[in-house]
């Protein structure tokens, strides 16, 4: 929690549609240099209605980003901290995304950078990485073996380990979702979904998400909190069991294949946290089976938005019926990543 965080809504709204309209709540000097020198002017993403099951609810366009995934908020954030830090050489691992985010504001920082990423890893994902100058190196096993390899290169090498999951500086990122949202649906004390929908593995952007919301009521321009469901592929749900368990811990699991590759994350490292900050909030934890994720997509798809499959996981939630209507603000689903991620 950025404890002095403001949000000044003339000085906000005369700034560009940008993650930076809210420097106030932001972990930087207002006259720092490394933002904007990496900006790609990620953020400002657009709300737009979709029909899902007969209902209307608000797409948030996450993959409206420069490297198409919400990722570009944290990993802009981190390659800044580390670039103010003197920070030569980068070390990510990631099932892609994170690492094609890190990679690209790496490239753009004039920074090394190394991505460990699993082996199934998608083929236009790992072109990306590579495209940006960062190395690639693909792990066998668990995406818990892949993090353990990063792991072992930092220690060996002294590089510096931009983790979406690990470093603090990634939510600080992710937290400017729920700013924008907050501006979107009227920037007034009511001014929150009254049903947010998260895809959720690692949980940078429920984290972030609730991050932001926390800062907005402590700031004083927020009354409400918005209901968050998180969702997990059935396939590999650790917390949506845990939830389901009533337990503190993630569920242990032996995850299946699953199409939402995007959050198959077995042994969530911040899962305790993930859970403890969903219950707190009176949110909830599901799972969806691949066949209705698919079905999301491909009805998402009709409608004009491409996504990725994870990315049709929260929408699957609500297709799925595990997402109720709430008199207090409309339902927002993120479409975190774009279609041609997974494509090939
Ligand atoms: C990273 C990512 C997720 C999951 O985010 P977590 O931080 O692992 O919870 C979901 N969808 C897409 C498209 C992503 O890139």
């Amino acid at each position: 929690m950025k404890p002095d965080a403001s949000f000044p809504l003339d000085l906000i709204r005369s700034r560009p549609h940008t993650m930076w309209r809210y420097a106030e709540a932001l972990p930087f000097a207002l006259d720092a240099q490394a933002p904007p020198r990496l900006t790609m002017g990620e953020g400002g993403t657009p709300l737009v209605p979709v029909v899902l099951a007969g209902r209307t609810v608000l797409a948030k366009l996450e993959f409206v980003s420069p490297t198409l995934s919400f990722k570009d908020r944290g990993a802009v954030v981190v390659v800044a901290r580390a670039l103010e830090e003197g920070a030569r050489r980068l070390v990510a691992d990631s099932s892609g995304n994170a690492g094609m985010a890190i990679a690209a504001y790496a490239a753009r920082a004039g920074l090394a950078c190394t991505v460990f990423v699993p082996a199934a890893t998608s083929a236009p994902k790992l072109a990306a990485i590579r495209a940006h100058g960062a190395e690639v190196r693909s792990v066998p096993g668990t995406r818990e073996d892949v993090a353990a390899a990063a792991a072992e290169e930092v220690e060996a090498t002294g590089a510096r380990y931009a983790s979406h999951v690990y470093d603090p500086a990634f939510v600080q990122g992710t937290k400017t979702f729920a700013f924008e949202l907050w501006e979107q649906l009227g920037a007034a004390p009511g001014s929150a979904p009254g049903t947010l929908v998260l895809p959720v593995g690692n949980g940078t952007l429920v984290l972030g998400a609730l991050l932001g919301f926390a800062e907005l009521r402590a700031a004083g321009v927020l009354e409400r909190q918005p209901r968050v469901v998180a969702v997990q592929a059935a396939a590999c749900a650790p917390l949506a069991q845990a939830f389901e368990q009533g337990s503190l811990e993630p569920a242990p699991v032996i995850p299946a294949r699953t199409v939402a590759e995007g959050v198959a994350v077995a042994a969530p490292a911040r899962g305790t946290e993930i859970l403890a900050a969903v219950r707190s909030e009176g949110g909830t934890i599901v799972a969806v089976d691949d066949a209705v994720v698919e079905e999301a997509a491909r009805l998402l798809a009709r409608q004009g938005l491409y996504v990725e499959p994870t990315a049709a996981l929260p929408a699957a939630a609500v297709l799925d019926g595990l997402v109720f209507d709430d008199a207090t603000g409309p339902i927002v689903v993120p479409l975190a990543g774009a279609g041609l991620k997974s494509a090939g």
